[in-house]
């Protein structure tokens, strides 16, 4: 089964994959990831997307199409996979139609109130695990793999901001586009906790 994860930043859309992965064995494919880990090893690629990152904006669909559409040829997505972060519009969700089969596309709904406090007190590990500040309880190292926990650079108020722009304009105009396709699954993610939503997103993948 092939799966794309959409929803804000915020929404939570990387712990609910990990979830996924470990319950379903479905490889987990995210833009960001590859992005950060192309900036963190000085590529090519990872010049080009850090100031796209860093303000907040979108990377070219180009370069980001091809690293999915390059991704998508590996060993391991053979047998399925989940996109986390791509498409973000619409010509990357059209490009996506042109070298993949999508089954379900699942949207995490989240009120848009909830989501400034969660990415702004958001930290992560390189193994892709994230926390929030609030449940921490003052740790600064992943309770699953030990790596030391940081903040993102672009988990900042004022990039936030032009993120959720960018995604109110470019990508939450997909939910339809998925909608169209029959393909489109919606959760609601409140002020409750991950398991909360994972339980809603069970439902749908055990169907
Ligand atoms: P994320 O980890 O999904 O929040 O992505 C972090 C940043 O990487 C985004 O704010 C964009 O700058 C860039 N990025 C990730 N996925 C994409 C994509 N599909 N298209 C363009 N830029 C992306």
């Amino acid at each position: 089964m092939n799966i794309i994860l959409l929803g804000a930043p915020g929404a939570g859309k990387g712990t609910q994959a990990s979830k996924i992965e470990e319950k379903y064995k479905l490889l987990h494919i995210s833009t960001g990831d590859i992005f950060r880990a192309n900036i963190k090893g000085g590529t090519e690629i990872g010049k080009l997307a850090k100031s796209y990152i860093d303000a907040g904006k979108l990377v070219p669909d180009e370069v980001t199409c091809d690293i999915v559409k390059d991704r998508l040829t590996w060993n391991d997505a053979k047998s399925g996979y989940m996109l986390d972060g791509f498409p973000r519009n619409l010509f990357q969700a059209q490009e996506l139609d042109k070298f993949a089969k999508i089954d379900l596309c699942l949207n995490i709904d989240v009120d848009e109130s909830l989501l400034m406090d969660r990415i702004c007190g958001r930290r992560v590990c390189a193994c892709g695990e994230s926390y929030h500040i609030s449940t921490l309880n003052g740790a600064t190292t992943c309770a699953k793999c030990g790596g030391e926990l940081y903040q993102r650079a672009d988990d900042n108020p004022e990039t936030v901001k032009t993120r959720l722009d960018t995604y109110k304009s470019q990508t939450a105009p997909l939910i339809e586009y998925y909608k169209s396709q029959g393909k489109l699954k919606s959760v609601k993610s409140g002020a409750g906790s991950p398991d909360e939503v994972f339980v809603q997103i069970c439902a749908i993948l055990d169907r």
